[in-house]
C-alpha cells in the first residue's frame, strides 16, 4: 500500500474530504489506521497533524502532486476504527467537519515527557543479583536495564524509542521484579484513591433490586434500548450504578458515568472509588491537556476502568466498553451549545451502544420531558423508584408572595420562611437559600395579581431588552411597550423582577444578624476548589445559611440541613423558552431533595407569584407523572419538542439592519422551497442576550418533525442565500434542538 487517507486537521468546510499522502519507505509497516501523523499542507508545506483513516495504492490524482508524510505522532492508534465510524456519524448529525469530530473525539497531542515511567524497582530485596543474571546475557532487556541503573526514573516511551525495542523486555523486566512502573508521580490529574476507604454494598431495596436486574437484563440479551432510571432524589440509584459497573468489570468490560460537572464533587467520586478503588479515573475541565491526555492513555491502556467525567468523558478509549451510566439525564449541559460539533453526549452514548453493542442507563430524579416522552413510546426501559430509602420526604409548601405585599411586606422573606429561619438558627440546625436563577432573561410581571406578560402567539413569556426598554419574544420576534400598569388588574406595581443573591445575602443580614452566611454563585467560585471549600465549611457547621444558586441544588447531602426556602420560584418559570415548566420542576425538585436527608425531617417553602402554577404544584407534591402529563399536553398543542425538531439559526454582526435584512433573506429563500408546508418559521427576532461586543444577534427558527429533512432544508437554504448575498461580516451560528433560545 502505497498512501495513506488521511484527514487533516484544518476546520474548513472547503478541506473537509480525504486527502491521499505517500508513505515514505522509513514508515512503511509502522502506520495504521487511526494515527495521528504530522503532514505538509498547502502551498506552503507547513506541517498540521493528519489522522490515518485507511489505505489505497491508487493516487486520485497526479501522482507527482501527492506529498510524504512528514512523521508519525504516536506509536500506536490514537483512534480505532469503531470511532473514526462515531466521528462520521457526529460530522453528518452535527453538521460539521470531520477533523472537528476526530479532534473532539481525541485529546489535544502533549509531550508525554513525564508520564509512564520506570525505574529500578528497589522494593525487591534480591534486585542485585537478578540484575546480575540479566546484565551477564547480551540481550534486549540487558540494554534497556543499563538504561536504568543510575536508578533514574524513564519514560517508557524514551527507552522504546532510544533502543527501538517494544514493550516485551521492559514487561519481561517488571515480571521479574527489577523494575517497575512508576504511575503516581507521574501521571497528571491522578484521583487520590488511596485514601478512600473501601465499603461493601448493601442489600438493595426491591426497587433497587428491580432496576438492576432490568438492567442485567439488557446487559445480558443486548437490545440496544436505553434503560430510564426514574427514581426521586436519595432513592439510591448511585447504589444500582455501582451493581451495573461491578457487573461489566466481572465480564472484563469497563464504564463511563457521565455526571454533570457541577455535581462531580469529592462526594460523588468517593463513593465510586469505595468500592472499585484504583480502577476509577475522574476527568474534568479543570484538567489541563496534560492530564487529560494521561487519563485518556490509562483508559487506552485499561489501567483503569471506570472513568467518571461530565460530557466530555463519553469519549474515553474503552475499546471494551460495556455500559454507559448518564446521571441527572435531564441535564442540559450533557448538550455542547457553545462549541463544535455541537454534540449532545446522550446521542453520542446511545451510537456508541450501537458500535459497542454496551448498555445505556440514564438516571434522574427529574427526567427530561424529552426522555419520558421517548420511555412512554418504548424507546426506553422506565424502571421507577418512588420512595426515598432511608428518610422521608420533606414537607414542601408553597408560599404565595402577592398576599405578602398586600399584607406590606416589601422583603424577600415572607413571613413563614422569616419565622422558620429565625427557629433553625435557634436550634442551630442549617438552612439553605435558593434563587433558581438561569439563563440571562428578565420578564415583567405584576406583584399584586403576578399577571406576566406572554406572547400569545407562542406561549412563552416575552424578555425585557433594557436597550430599547421594550419587551420582545424570542420565537416570533413580536415586541411590544412595557405597560405602565397591569393589564390584568390595573396596578402600578408591574416591572421587571430581578433579584440576585447578593440582595439576598444583604437582606438576610439585615433581618438576621447574629446568622452566619455563605453565599455561592459564580462570583465566589471563580478561584480554582473554591466551590468545594465553600461546601466543606457549610458541611463542618461553620455557616448556619447558605445562600445560593442552581450550584448548589445539585446531589449535595447535608445532614444538619433541615430548611430549604426558594426565595422566586418565578424566576425559572418565566424564561421566555417552552422548557420553562420543565426547569422549574426540575429545580423545585432537586433544592427540596437537600431538606432533610439524615433523621431529621426536612421543610420547603417555595415562594412564588404563580401559585396555581402546575409545575409548581406538582412538584410541591413529588408529582412527576402529575407533572408530565400536563407538560406533555402544552407540547403538543403547541407544537414543541418532542413533537418537533428546533433548529436555530443566528446570525451575529455589527451592523443589526444589514444581519435582520440577511435573516430576512434567508426567510424569503427558506419560502420558496418549503413544498408542502413541512417547515414552520419563526422570526426573526433578536436572540435572548441581543447585543455582546457591540456585536448584535438576531435569531430565525425552524420547526420540523424529521430531523434530518430539517437539517439538510436549512443547509441547502443557507447556501442558495449565500449566492445571492454577502454574509461576509456575519458569523452564523446553527443548533438544533439548542438548551436555550
Ligand atoms: P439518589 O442517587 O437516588 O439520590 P443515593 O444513591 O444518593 O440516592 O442514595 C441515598 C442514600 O441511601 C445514600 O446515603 C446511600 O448510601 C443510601 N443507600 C442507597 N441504597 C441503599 C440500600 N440498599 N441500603 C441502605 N442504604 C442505601
Ligand atoms: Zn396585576
Ligand atoms: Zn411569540
Amino acid at each position: 500500500m502505497e498512501y495513506a487517507l488521511i484527514i487533516v486537521s484544518l476546520s474548513h468546510s472547503n478541506i473537509d474530504h480525504i486527502f491521499h499522502y505517500r508513505i515514505p519507505a522509513r514508515l512503511r509497516g509502522s502506520i495504521e489506521i487511526g494515527m495521528r501523523v504530522m503532514v505538509p499542507f498547502g502551498r506552503g508545506n507547513r506541517k498540521i497533524e493528519g489522522y490515518v483513516v485507511g489505505f489505497s495504492d491508487n493516487a486520485d490524482v497526479d501522482e507527482s502532486l501527492i506529498k510524504d508524510i512528514a512523521d508519525i505522532c504516536e506509536s500506536y492508534s490514537i483512534i480505532s476504527p469503531k470511532r473514526i465510524e462515531l466521528a462520521k456519524w457526529m460530522q453528518e448529525k452535527y453538521y460539521t467537519t470531520l477533523s472537528n469530530c476526530i479532534q473532539c473525539i481525541i485529546p489535544k497531542r502533549v509531550n508525554e515527557k513525564n508520564f509512564a515511567c520506570v525505574v529500578l524497582n528497589d522494593e525487591n530485596d534480591n534486585i542485585e543479583a537478578e540484575i546480575e543474571k540479566v546484565m551477564k546475557k547480551d540481550t534486549k532487556q540487558r540494554n534497556v536495564l543499563s538504561l536504568l541503573l543510575n536508578g533514574d526514573e524513564i519514560p517508557v516511551s524514551h527507552i522504546k524509542n532510544f533502543l527501538e525495542v517494544d514493550d516485551a523486555p521492559i514487561t519481561a523486566l517488571i515480571k521479574k521484579g527489577i523494575i517497575k512502573r512508576v504511575y503516581e508521580q507521574v501521571y497528571r490529574g491522578n484521583f487520590n484513591t488511596a485514601s478512600v476507604k473501601k465499603t461493601v454494598p448493601p442489600p438493595l431495596t426491591e426497587e433497587q433490586e428491580n432496576a438492576c436486574n432490568a438492567i442485567f437484563n439488557e446487559m445480558d440479551n443486548f437490545t440496544g434500548k436505553p434503560i430510564l432510571v426514574h427514581g426521586v432524589t436519595g432513592s439510591g440509584k448511585t447504589e444500582i450504578y455501582l451493581r451495573a459497573i461491578e457487573k461489566a468489570l466481572n465480564e472484563g468490560k469497563s464504564a463511563i458515568v457521565l455526571v454533570p460537572e457541577i455535581s462531580l464533587t469529592q462526594q460523588t467520586v468517593e463513593r465510586f472509588v469505595s468500592r472499585f478503588g484504583d480502577k476509577v479515573s475522574v476527568t474534568h475541565s479543570r484538567l489541563n491537556d496534560g492530564e487529560r491526555y494521561d487519563q485518556w492513555t490509562r483508559a487506552r491502556l485499561g489501567e483503569i476502568s471506570v472513568m467518571i467525567g461530565p460530557r466530555s468523558a463519553v469519549f474515553t478509549p474503552f475499546e471494551n466498553l460495556g455500559i454507559i451510566i448518564i446521571d441527572e439525564e435531564h441535564e442540559t449541559t450533557y448538550k455542547s451549545d457553545q462549541l463544535s460539533p455541537k454534540y449532545d453526549a446522550r446521542e453520542v452514548a446511545k451510537k456508541l451502544s450501537e458500535l459497542y453493542k454496551c448498555t445505556v442507563v440514564l438516571g434522574s430524579a427529574t427526567p427530561s420531558v424529552t426522555s419520558y416522552y421517548k420511555a412512554e413510546k418504548g424507546e426506553y426501559n422506565l424502571c421507577i423508584l418512588s420512595n426515598r430509602v432511608n428518610h422521608s420526604f420533606p414537607d414542601i409548601e408553597i408560599v404565595d408572595m402577592r398576599a405578602e405585599l398586600a399584607k406590606r411586606n416589601f422583603s424577600v422573606f415572607s413571613e413563614k420562611l422569616s419565622r422558620a429561619i429565625k427557629n433553625n438558627i435557634e436550634n442551630k440546625e442549617q438552612t439553605i437559600l435558593f434563587l433558581n436563577r438561569r439563563g440571562y432573561s428578565t420578564f415583567v410581571s405584576c406583584r399584586e395579581c403576578g399577571y406576566v406578560m406572554t406572547c400569545k402567539n407562542c406561549n412563552v413569556s416575552y424578555t425585557y431588552h433594557k436597550g430599547i426598554n421594550k419587551l420582545s419574544c424570542h420565537y416570533c420576534g413580536a415586541t411590544v411597550n412595557v405597560p405602565a400598569v397591569c393589564p390584568s388588574c390595573g396596578s402600578k406595581h408591574i416591572k421587571y423582577f430581578g433579584t440576585g443573591t447578593e440582595k439576598i445575602e444583604q437582606e438576610v443580614n439585615k433581618y438576621f444578624p447574629e446568622a452566619r452566611v455563605l453565599r455561592m454563585d459564580l462570583d465566589t467560585t471563580q478561584r480554582k476548589n473554591s466551590h468545594q471549600a465553600i461546601l466543606d465549611e457549610f458541611r463542618r457547621g461553620k455557616a448556619d445559611i447558605l445562600i445560593g444558586t442552581q450550584m448548589i441544588a445539585k446531589g449535595l447531602d447535608f445532614e444538619n440541613v433541615t430548611l430549604v426556602g426558594i426565595i422566586a420560584a418565578d424566576l425559572s418559570l418565566n424564561l421566555g423558552d417552552y422548557r420553562s415548566g420543565e426547569t422549574t420542576y426540575q429545580l423545585v425538585s432537586q433544592v427540596a431533595g437537600r431538606a432533610g436527608r439524615a433523621e431529621k425531617k426536612g421543610k420547603v417553602y417555595i415562594q412564588t407569584y404563580s401559585p396555581e402554577h402546575y409545575s409548581i404544584r406538582y412538584a410541591a407534591k413529588n408529582d412527576y407523572a402529575g407533572f408530565y402529563n400536563q407538560e406533555i399536553e402544552y407540547r403538543k398543542s403547541m407544537v414543541y419538542p418532542p413533537f418537533t425538531n428546533i433548529f436555530l439559526i443566528m446570525f451575529v454582526g455589527e451592523n443589526e439592519g444589514y444581519i435582520k435584512q440577511c435573516l430576512s433573506d434567508l426567510l424569503y429563500v427558506m419560502k420558496h422551497y418549503n413544498k408542502n408546508n413541512m417547515f414552520t418559521h419563526l422570526g426573526p427576532s433578536p436572540a435572548v442576550i441581543s447585543k455582546i461586543n457591540n456585536n448584535y444577534r438576531w435569531q430565525l427558527i425552524v420547526k420540523c418533525e424529521n430531523e434530518e429533512k430539517l437539517r439538510n432544508y436549512v443547509l441547502f437554504c443557507l447556501n442558495k442565500l449565500k449566492q445571492n448575498v454577502n454574509l461576509k461580516n456575519i458569523s452564523i451560528h446553527l443548533n438544533l434542538n439548542p438548551n436555550y433560545m
